[in-house]
């Protein structure tokens, strides 16, 4: 068995921890190059501790002295750095064979592209880099040869039931596929009272039902923007046309997704709610390895429901569905308003209402442009991004 050796992006994310757990199951098979986070260096240091990484990298350099002594103390060698570039070089570091994109939203960018640049293996959470640059990245990784992993647990599940050969070669061309089914559990706010929606608080929107996430991807999932986020990131992960992607409400969170081909037939992936199964699933691909999760219990399972997904509940999802239809820059648009309307909701500045209603604005209001370069999506979501501001402020 050949040694994978790992620069995890994200590490002290929830991603992040759910990676090492698998990773810590398998000494032999794993070894760690490189672990970031963003400010969470205590826990890093910890991470760094127990797993002995070549590289750490903090997103401040504030961070930096406090590790260095927390590493000292530990007699732990790890060599600290801070900042974007760091982010990058660990990245695209020729010692690692293996990339973990755990980071959450468009500040994972620059180091995932550079990883699909360098020819790496890359295990894909972080689904921001896909919409916002969805061509982009894909062309970049095709051109190195690297090879895109979904973790994101429907596009694993999708991927488990398409025909994959060993090169790791995505697309659905000539697979006989009629259309996939997404799942989506819909959040905590399924059942809750229309009119009752304004009135929801951040700690009651990062609470899903079924799965334990970080804070954005909680309200995205509260929204369902995250299930619109995941069409698009289908999309390009598969080179499926969005006519081809059904989102389907299933609250269970039991069948992760599922691949209906022209025969007739369905293949669908079932699990618990548990991340490590698609993270050792793409780990170890195409071999299979323990997670420490475990498989569903049919005789104690809840009944699986399925219902179609209320846009009037979710104007989210319709507006990433919308953004995908237009294609160009708006999904790189959509993503930025986003990602500053949840930051406003989660600290209490906007009503989780309104999150929808700043996209929306600054869909109207952003100019489009070309996203065939980075510096040209970089440009799209900083001017998204400012516009979201302004828009957030005119609601006072
Ligand atoms: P999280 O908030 O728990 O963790 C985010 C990680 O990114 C942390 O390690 C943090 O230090 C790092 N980070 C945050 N901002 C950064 C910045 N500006 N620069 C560098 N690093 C930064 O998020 P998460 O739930 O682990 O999600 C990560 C990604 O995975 C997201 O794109 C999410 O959509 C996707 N994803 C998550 C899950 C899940 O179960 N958590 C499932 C599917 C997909
Ligand atoms: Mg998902």
């Amino acid at each position: 068995m050949t040694t994978r050796y790992l620069t995890l992006l994200g590490a002290t994310g929830s991603i992040g921890v759910s990676t090492l757990d698998v990773v810590a199951r398998h000494p032999q098979r794993f070894a760690v190059h490189a672990l970031t986070a963003h400010s969470q260096w205590q826990l890093l240091g910890e991470q760094c501790v127990q797993f002995r990484p070549m590289h750490a990298v903090v997103g401040d350099p504030k961070y930096v002295a406090p590790l260095v002594e927390y590493l000292r103390r530990n007699s732990c060698g790890t060599q600290v750095h801070a900042g974007v570039d760091a982010l990058c070089a660990v990245a695209g570091d020729p010692a690692a064979d293996t990339v973990v994109a755990g980071i959450v939203g468009a500040a994972g960018l620059l180091p995932t592209m550079t990883a699909a640049a360098t020819g790496k293996r890359i295990l894909l959470a972080n689904k921001e880099v896909l919409v916002c640059a969805g061509q982009l990245f894909m062309r970049t990784a095709r051109e190195s040869g690297a090879v895109i992993l979904p973790l994101d647990s429907e596009h694993n599940a999708i991927f488990q039931c398409l025909p994959i050969k060993d090169d790791g070669k995505m697309n659905i061309a000539g697979k006989g596929v009629k259309r996939f089914v997404i799942t989506a559990s819909g959040g905590p706010f399924l059942e809750t009272a229309l009119d009752q929606l304004a009135l929801v608080t951040p700690a009651q929107a990062v609470k899903h039902p079924n799965w334990e996430m970080g804070r954005k991807i909680s309200v995205d999932s509260a929204t369902m923007m995250n299930k619109g986020l995941e069409v698009i990131e289908a999309h390009w992960l598969f080179d499926i046309p969005a006519a081809q992607i059904d989102v389907v409400i299933h609250p269970q969170s039991i069948i992760h997704s599922m691949v209906e081909y022209v025969d007739g037939s369905t293949l669908a992936q079932l699990g618990t709610p548990d991340m490590r199964t698609p993270i050792a699933n793409a780990l170890a691909w195409p071999e299979r390895i323990v997670s420490g999760s475990e498989a569903v219990n049919w005789l104690s399972a809840p009944k699986l429901e399925f219902r179609a997904a209320d846009l009037q509940r979710f104007p989210c999802l319709d507006l990433a569905l919308a953004a995908l239809r237009e294609g160009e820059s708006a999904p790189a648009i959509l993503n930025a308003a986003n990602e500053i309307a949840v930051e406003a909701f989660l600290n209490n500045k906007i009503k989780f209402t309104d999150i929808a209603r700043v996209v929306e604005t600054v869909l109207g209001r952003c100019p489009r442009g070309a996203v065939d370069m980075l510096d040209e999506v970089m440009a799209i979501d900083a001017n998204a991004r400012a516009i979201a501001q302004e828009s957030i402020w005119k609601l006072h």
